[in-house]
């Protein structure tokens, strides 16, 4: 028998001696509990319930392994929505909520007048981009893909979950779209970006699906091949929507002035200041109306 604050502070303790961050401890108990975070330290001095300390310090022994919390919950949160994710998906991130919100800024910037904003998410892992715009813009008709068979399972129960219409393709890059001769006014990707050679954190290279993860020697691979045959599934007005490595804005600037020389773009940082987002606009005048 234990009480809420003595299995706390015991297991920030082992963290910190493994190297996990000690925060940690108190999302994955708020989460097991389902008692939030207030009510927990209110009742601090409390006894845990036998059946929640047996649960949580199985889990805690799994973190303390450096698995990461979500996959020993069996889910994560994204944008407020509930995403199952497994070994088959990459944990969707913070970051890539950023560019949710960013996106949907846009659409509502240009196609609000619209009936339908036809937009793909090209390699959509656990299906949380996807299902976030088509939730959050209800013109969205959205079409999801992915190369990963297992991971467009856990998309597609999240997408039923989560009561979102998508149209869900198997395939590599554009060519499920090509082959549909789909016309996009959204393009969305948050493809492997990781230089093939980076050294990465135990919890994400040892837990997460390396075909989520890494984009060749310099992290573009994956941009390239969208750039050379995105005039075949784009509108003439449309725009992309990409996340990138926050060192990668040189690199990413001369290939989309070299490989789209007519179309205009901007980084955008993400909020701890680093370069997390590429916009790329077709027949969309950027300065307009601003
Ligand atoms: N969209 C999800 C997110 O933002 O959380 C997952 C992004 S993850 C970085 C990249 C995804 O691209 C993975 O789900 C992976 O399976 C998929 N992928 C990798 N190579 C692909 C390819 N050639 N064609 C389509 N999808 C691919
Ligand atoms: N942001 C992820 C990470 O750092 C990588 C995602 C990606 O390659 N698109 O682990």
């Amino acid at each position: 028998m234990t009480t809420f604050s003595k299995a706390v502070r015991n297991y920030e303790k082992l963290c910190r001696e493994a190297d996990v961050p000690e925060e940690t401890v108190m999302a994955y108990l708020v989460e097991l509990s389902q008692r939030d975070r207030y009510d927990l330290y209110a009742n601090y001095s409390e006894e845990m319930p036998e059946e929640l300390e047996k649960e949580f310090s199985a889990g805690m022994k799994r973190i303390l392994n450096q698995e990461p919390m979500a996959h020993v919950l069996g889910y994560s949160w994204f944008y407020g929505y509930k995403m199952i994710v497994n070994e088959d998906v990459l944990i969707p991130r913070t970051e890539t909520e950023e560019l949710c919100v960013e996106i949907l800024k846009r659409m509502d910037r240009w196609f609000s007048g619209y009936e339908t904003i036809e937009t793909a998410d090209i390699g959509t892992g656990s299906g949380a981009i996807a299902i976030t715009i088509a939730k959050e813009e209800p013109k969205v008709h959205m079409t999801a893909t992915d190369i990963s068979t297992d991971a467009l399972r856990t998309a597609k129960e999240n997408a039923r979950v989560n009561e979102a219409d998508i149209t869900f393709l198997a395939g590599d890059m554009l060519e499920p779209l090509i082959e549909k001769n789909v016309k996009l006014d959204v393009l969305i990707c948050n493809p492997p970006y990781i230089p093939q050679d980076e050294v990465m954190e135990k919890s994400v290279v040892d837990f997460e699906p390396h075909v989520a993860l890494f984009g060749g020697s310099d992290g573009l691979y994956f941009y390239r091949r969208i750039f050379a045959g995105c005039d075949k599934v784009l509108k003439e007005k449309a725009f992309m929507a990409f996340e990138m490595g926050w060192n990668q804005r040189e690199a990413m600037s001369r290939l989309v002035e070299e490989t789209l020389p007519q179309a205009q773009y901007e980084i955008l940082k993400d909020m701890n200041g680093k370069d997390r987002m590429l916009f790329v606009y077709f027949g969309l005048d950027m300065q307009e109306g601003e």
